[in-house]
């Protein structure tokens, strides 16, 4: 599904993607952890075109995307983005935030777009919410608004950016009940977290980032309990 070879970033001198090979497979759900500064947040924007990467190839079934620069709308329908600090419309409702999408880039009709953001909010506990705004919302609730408003786009693929480091923590168990709902309906995401816990139960296939590269990537027992490398097994120590 997705395929990256030797993706490179730098922000004038500094180097911060070196040499990134990945390959995304439909239905994996791929945790991404690592130190502060890595470069976990700028491999997600490179992902879906929000950083223009320096060198490297992104390929998305089969289609080059840094070749035709045509393709990036289409792409960005294709990939949802889920970030740290919810990116709600604020002068909207719930609902509306939902159906908006949907209307003015899918063209789906008025009536339609409403039936479904009502499912969607059901699917996330909040069907009584539509109504109102997000200010009045707690933060569990507006990330849980903020994964419907991305699934309303129907994406191929989820891309999370630490979706819960914003939350209480009494608020983080609700918006990765929903992450973990979606991984068993086979959705295909990349979640950057530093909810150790739960990367090892939710994903297939962790990738631990140093260095401006996939240092170690493995299934979460290996990289979890028996890292194969000092810097990999230096940060599990520190973050258990
Ligand atoms: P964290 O865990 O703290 O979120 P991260 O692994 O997501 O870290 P990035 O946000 O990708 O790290 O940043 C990697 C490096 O690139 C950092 O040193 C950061 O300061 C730098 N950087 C990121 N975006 C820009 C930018 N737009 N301009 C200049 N430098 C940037
Ligand atoms: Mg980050």
């Amino acid at each position: 599904m997705i395929r990256v070879e030797h993706l490179s970033k730098h922000f004038g001198n500094l180097q911060v993607l070196k040499d990134i090979n990945v390959e995304i497979k439909r239905g994996e759900v791929i945790s991404i952890i690592g130190p502060s500064g890595t470069g976990k947040s700028t491999f997600l924007r490179c992902l879906n075109l929000l950083d223009h990467p320096c060198g490297g190839r992104i390929e998305i079934d089969g289609v080059d995307i840094l070749a035709s620069k045509a393709e990036v709308p289409a792409l960005r329908r294709r990939m949802g983005m889920v970030f740290q600090s919810f990116n709600l419309f604020a002068h909207l409702t719930v609902l509306e935030n939902l159906c908006i999408g949907p209307i003015r880039l899918l063209g789906r009709p008025v009536a339609d777009a409403a039936d479904k953001g009502m499912e969607l909010l059901r699917m996330v506990g909040l069907a009584e919410k539509g109504q109102q705004f997000p200010d009045q919302l707690s933060g569990g609730q507006k990330q849980r608004v903020a994964i419907a408003r991305c699934l309303s786009m129907e994406p191929k693929i989820i891309l999370f950016d630490e979706p819960t480091s914003a939350l209480d923590p009494t608020m983080v168990s609700e918006v990765l009940g929903v992450i973990r709902r979606l991984a068993r309906q086979g959705m295909t995401m990349a979640i950057v977290t530093h909810e150790m816990e739960f990367a090892r139960d939710v994903s297939t296939r962790v990738l631990y980032m140093d260095e401006g590269l996939i240092y170690e990537e493995g299934p979460p027992e290996q990289i979890f309990e028996h890292p194969m490398r000092e810097r990999t097994r230096d940060f599990i120590g520190k973050v258990r």
